[in-house]
Formats: C-alpha cells, sequence, structure tokens
C-alpha cells in the first residue's frame, strides 16, 4: 500500500513502538500509585510531558494529558466558557476541525453566542474582519494553526494579539502544526494529538499558559494536577513523548524531505489539476487538489492500494462534501472533485510519483482524455 492521508493519521515510528512495548508489557504499574514501580511510571509520565511540552515550544505554561485532541479541544472550550463571567461570546472560523466546530455549536445550544468568520478562497483568515467581529463580550477565540484538510496556516500570533486587546482568550488547534511548523507565541491554550506526529492514538494534550485553566471536564481521582481525573496510560505517554522528542529532533530533516515530496508531486500533476487553499501560506505536507468534473470517489475505489482522501477523515463517508472546501468557495460538484493528498517522513519520492501518475492518469480516462 502507498500511503497517503498523513493528515488523517500518521505510521507510528518504530522507536515510539520500541519505547511503548516494556510499558504495555512487565512494567504495568499505576503511574499514581505510590510503589517503586508506580513512581518509576510517573517519572516516565513526566518525561515524556517535558518532551511533548518542549516540542510544542510555547513558553510560560503546562501541558495535561487528555484522551485525544478532540477531549483537549472540548475541554478548552467548555471548561474556559464555564469560568468566564459575563462574557458570552465565542468567535471561531468556518474551517475549523469538527472537534471545534461541533463542540461550539453544542455550547451554543446552552446560551452562548457564537460566530464563525469566513475565510477567504485562499481558506485564510483576513485579519480586519477578526478585528471587527471582536469585542468585550467575546470570551473566547478558537482558531487553528494548519488546516487538515487544505494545509493553509493562519496567522495565530496576530490573531491572539486581537484576541487579547479585548481580554479574550485565544484557543489554537495545532494538532496539524505540532513537529510540522513553528507554533507561534499567543494562544492561552493549545490542543495537540500523538497519532499526527508518529505516536499513538488515544492521547492527546492542551497545554495551558499559567494561570489559564479551563474547568474540568472529567472529574474523579484528581489526576493531572486535579484538572483531568483518569489514570494515565504510562505506554500511551511515554510513546507520545519518544514521537515529540523525534519530531523535534528531526525537524529540519523531515522538512526538507516533505519539500522535495511536494516538488515531485507537483511536477507530475498534469496542468488540469487546481490546488485548494493558499499557495503561500501552506503546509507542503498537504496537497488537495481539485479537477472539476472528475468523480473522487470513483478514483479512491479503483486505487486501492492508495490510501488517500476525499476531504478530511471524519467528513470521509459521511457522503456531506467537505464544510472547508465549501467555505473557500467551491460548488459541492467541485468538492466532490477534490482529493487530499498527505505525505511525510515514511514516504518515498517514488511513492508520491507513481500514487500521483495513476490519479492523473484515472481521471483523464474519466475525462476521455489519453492517459
Ligand atoms: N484537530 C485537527 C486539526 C485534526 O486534524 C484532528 C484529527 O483529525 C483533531 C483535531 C482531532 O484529534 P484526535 O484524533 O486526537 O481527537
Amino acid at each position: 500500500m502507498i500511503y497517503l492521508d498523513y493528515q488523517a493519521t500518521t505510521p507510528v515510528a518504530p522507536e515510539v513502538a520500541d519505547a511503548m512495548r516494556p510499558w504495555i508489557e512487565e512494567k504495568f504499574a499505576n503511574p499514581h500509585s505510590p510503589s517503586r514501580w508506580g513512581r518509576e511510571a510517573a517519572a516516565a509520565i513526566e518525561m515524556a510531558r517535558k518532551e511533548v511540552s518542549e516540542a510544542i515550544g510555547l513558553t510560560g505554561g503546562r501541558l495535561a494529558f487528555t484522551g485525544s485532541a478532540t477531549e483537549a479541544l472540548n475541554w478548552a472550550l467548555k471548561g474556559t466558557l464555564e469560568k468566564t463571567k459575563g462574557r458570552n461570546r465565542i468567535v471561531t472560523v468556518a474551517t475549523e476541525h469538527a472537534a471545534v466546530l461541533d463542540t461550539c455549536e453544542w455550547l451554543k445550544g446552552r446560551g452562548f453566542d457564537l460566530t464563525r468568520l469566513p475565510v477567504g478562497a485562499d481558506g485564510l483568515l483576513n485579519l480586519e474582519n477578526v478585528k471587527a467581529e471582536l469585542d468585550d463580550r467575546v470570551a473566547i477565540v478558537a482558531v487553528m494553526l494548519v488546516n487538515n484538510e487544505i494545509g493553509v496556516i493562519q496567522p495565530i500570533a496576530e490573531i491572539a494579539e486581537l484576541a487579547h486587546e479585548v481580554g479574550a482568550l485565544m484557543l489554537c488547534d495545532a494538532v496539524q502544526g505540532l513537529g510540522r511548523v513553528e507554533i507561534p507565541e499567543g494562544p492561552d491554550l493549545a490542543a495537540v494529538s500523538a497519532h499526527k506526529i508518529h505516536g499513538p492514538k488515544g492521547i492527546g494534550a492542551l497545554w495551558m499558559r499559567d494561570g489559564v485553566e479551563p474547568a474540568p471536564l472529567i472529574h474523579g481521582g484528581g489526576q493531572e494536577m486535579g484538572l483531568r481525573s483518569g489514570t494515565l496510560s504510562p505506554a500511551l505517554c511515554v510513546g507520545f513523548g519518544v514521537a515529540a522528542k523525534l519530531a523535534t529532533e528531526r525537524r529540519q530533516s523531515d522538512h526538507e524531505h516533505v519539500e522535495e515530496l511536494w516538488i515531485a508531486a507537483g511536477s507530475s500533476l498534469m496542468t488540469d489539476w487546481i490546488i485548494n487553499g493558499s499557495m503561500t501560506q501552506r503546509y507542503h505536507g498537504n496537497l488537495n487538489i481539485c479537477w472539476p468534473g472528475v468523480d473522487a470517489a470513483r478514483i479512491i475505489a479503483e486505487l486501492r492500494d492508495v490510501a488517500f482522501s476525499l476531504g478530511s477523515a471524519c467528513a470521509s463517508g459521511s457522503g456531506r462534501p467537505s464544510h472547508v472546501l465549501r467555505a473557500i468557495g467551491l460548488s459541492d460538484r467541485d468538492a466532490r472533485s477534490s482529493i487530499r493528498l498527505g505525505f511525510g517522513r515514511y514516504t518515498s519520492k517514488e511513492e508520491v510519483l507513481d500514487a500521483v501518475n495513476r490519479i492523473d492518469a484515472a481521471a483523464r480516462t474519466q475525462r476521455g482524455l489519453a492517459a
């Protein structure tokens, strides 16, 4: 199989699997128990916390592990609004992940006022529009760093500054940015996920600026500084830590590799494809392309040994065209003619070239053109 779905999830790094194994097999102690074995597990978790914090790179805050980035985003939004007095507005963006948009909708159903900012045809926010929407009733502004569908990079530092000018907090969904692009200083809260950086599934984290602590969402034994109860999995935490350390160490080489793949993919695509989203403010491990009139689902069905996606993995299979592609102005028909290719550390140039050539040939055949 040629795996080109890096935005959905990434292959687990061999170093991660090796580091996790002892914590699944012989080192099974509860990390919250005072025994020697428990303390050893707790120490491994603290090391992982340090490694994930370093990969995030933001200063003046601390990190709590969660079961996923979805949980971290739910916690950040619901927990912040629970504590905020006198402010009942949430501002977010039409192209956010469902973990943010659906949580905001849920909050709207409980009386909060929700603004979903539009983006331009390039998928980017206009800062003047953001500024115009902000006032002293806004409690939180939630904007993602790298878009999971079209790879565009929002100006997070500038948005955080605008949020702070009106006394609001800024939440950044940094899931697709971690290890790939720098997370700019500015957010008060940032959510990340291990499985997007070659770590295990089932673990995420919320970074919180000092003094900014959303009210707990999960109550119980008081783990994670009393903010997120539940026994932590040393195996998952260690796996996340090693993945984060690798992402930090390999940042430059991963970047250079992705650039090489991006150039290879671009050079072998025929001219009929249009790239969705900004060409300049973009992470190059995401190539979202559209050939109007082509049935992208049919290409996916035909190329059974190539893994790639129609839109976001979450929306795939729902039959709904991507909300992100619609937000950048694509018709439902063009959204259905769009394909997302995601590649990274373990993708070879040959794989990208082979897959792109076959996708291109399948599209040409559909259009009645010689492949
Ligand atoms: N935010 C973005 C941008 C994502 O791409 C994803 C995963 O698809 C999530 C949030 C949710 O992450 P998790 O799978 O850890 O819940």
